[in-house]
């Protein structure tokens, strides 16, 4: 549904709504849910983004891959010329504008900057016969598993044999469990130079990489005629520079063109890999400056974070949109608390029954044959069930006295798997794992079953 999204996109809003009801027909399909059931309760319970959501990412991330495509790419010649005209005229929004500013106001709405071009080279600035096997080293003596003791008897012995004469420096980065933003840390011990950086990005490996990159221009900047060895835990980030990795070009590049310039400088350098956390003194200390750059309070840097990083996080701004901005119309349903993110799955990986897994449906969304409901849409004279009370998902689960039995089972079951007796835990509340979620759901159909509400709900 979503292809061409990017052309046809710009069309009216109630030639866009047929969509809509195309994306509304299939969840209801596949959820087994009544045509009545509310699409926005669909959405929620089947965690399906809405088609306007939808596209508003697929816009932000189709103009952020031309904005970092090479130089030859058609798109990016014509947009990074032209950006400033285009820009400069006084488009008015909700009017048909260019695919371009459509792309604009989708990132600037969501605090995204936006016309910042930085093309990406297609080949390594290194010729095929430059010796990376000079310049990187993944081989260390001892298997990483080995105890600490041998590690650092083998990284002292590997000082003195083969970097003997060289300055020794340090990098490391560090993501925290909150992953909000990661830090790259590098030491010169011998120099007592330390820096860091705080980094808006959350991905361990380019902080590493930018640890590198950073150490590299610092040896290019103020080291002449010398021996240098750069050592760093990270054996992917030399992996990534060693095949000049596709995805990762903005960082691998200034690397290479270090290496580069290195070379012609006569520059000895190399990036050795030590094992993390096994209690090389030095590495430990690097390794904790980069976890104290975490209080730092400027970020550094967005230039060379790679595509795939801005697009996670158009993909989680974009899905917190769409969680706000539901929220409201939320509240005002039956079920609104207990919302969960992804029933479906849950629901597929726990039963094989099309019909269980539409009961379970029904209930968490609300609308099933039930009188409370049924009267609502006046197709029933009265909400009340044959005990007086009112027949809606709470009182059959709970309290209703027909299904006093089945009840006790279900209450047994849960109690043996340590789940309370409570509406949203039996629903499946977001808290459970799926391990748990499966016995749930497991025990639920055994109730629907045997209480008869299966076949009513
Ligand atoms: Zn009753």
């Amino acid at each position: 549904m979503d292809y061409g999204d990017i052309v046809y996109g710009s069309a009216s809003k109630t030639l866009l709504s047929r969509w809509d009801v195309i994306q509304s027909t299939a969840l209801r399909l596949i959820s087994g849910a009544f045509r009545s059931s509310p699409i926005l309760l669909l959405h929620c319970e089947v965690n399906c983004l809405p088609l306007s959501y939808w596209r508003q990412l697929r816009l932000m991330v189709w103009y952020t891959k031309i904005c970092n495509s090479s130089l030859d790419h058609p798109l990016f010649q014509c947009l990074s010329h032209d950006y400033a005209a285009i820009h400069s005229k006084n488009w008015t929004a909700g009017r048909q504008v260019p695919t371009v500013i459509r792309a604009s106001y989708a990132l600037s709405s969501l605090h995204f900057p936006c016309g910042s071009f930085s093309p990406l080279p297609d080949i390594s600035p290194l010729p095929p016969w430059f010796p990376m096997s000079e310049y990187l080293s993944s081989d260390f003596p001892v298997a990483a598993k080995q105890e600490g003791h041998l590690v650092v008897s083998s990284f002292n012995k590997l000082c003195d044999e083969e970097y003997n004469g060289y300055v020794h420096i340090y990098t490391d980065g560090s993501l925290p469990e909150s992953q909000s933003s990661c830090t790259a840390a590098m030491s010169i011990p011998t120099l007592e130079f330390h820096a860091a950086w705080k980094i808006s990005s959350v991905n361990i490996v380019t902080a590493e990489l930018i640890g590198l990159m950073k150490a590299l221009r610092f040896v290019l900047e103020f080291f002449y005629n010398s021996k240098v060895v750069i050592f760093t835990d990270s054996k992917v980030s030399l992996d990534l520079i060693r095949c000049y990795a596709v995805g990762f070009q903005s960082l691998v590049d200034p690397i290479c063109c270090s290496l580069k310039s290195l070379k012609e400088k006569n520059i000895v350098v190399k990036l050795q890999w030590v094992p993390s956390h096994s209690g090389v003194p030095r590495n430990e200390l690097v390794d904790s400056i980069a976890k104290g750059a975490h209080s730092f309070v400027n970020i550094v840097n967005p230039v060379h974070i790679p595509v795939s990083e801005h697009i996670t996080a158009y993909r989680r701004a974009v899905w917190e949109k769409w969680r706000l901005d539901r929220e409201v119309e939320l509240q005002f349903s039956q079920l609104g608390p207990y919302r969960r993110s992804n029933l479906l799955t849950a629901l597929t990986t726990s039963l094989a029954s099309r019909k269980l897994k539409s009961a379970i449906l029904r209930l968490c969304v609300g609308h099933l044959r039930l009188k409370a409901h049924l009267h609502r849409l006046s197709l029933e004279d009265s909400p009340f069930c044959s005990c007086g009370e009112i027949e809606d998902v709470r009182h059959i689960i709970l309290h209703c006295p027909r299904y006093f039995t089945s009840r006790v089972f279900l209450r047994h079951s849960l109690f043996w798997i340590g789940v309370p007796f409570q509406l949203d835990r039996i629903l499946g509340a977001d808290s459970e794992t799926p391990h748990v979620l499966k016995k749930i759901y497991h025990h639920l159909a055994v109730f629907l079953k045997s209480s008869g509400l299966l076949k009513t709900l």
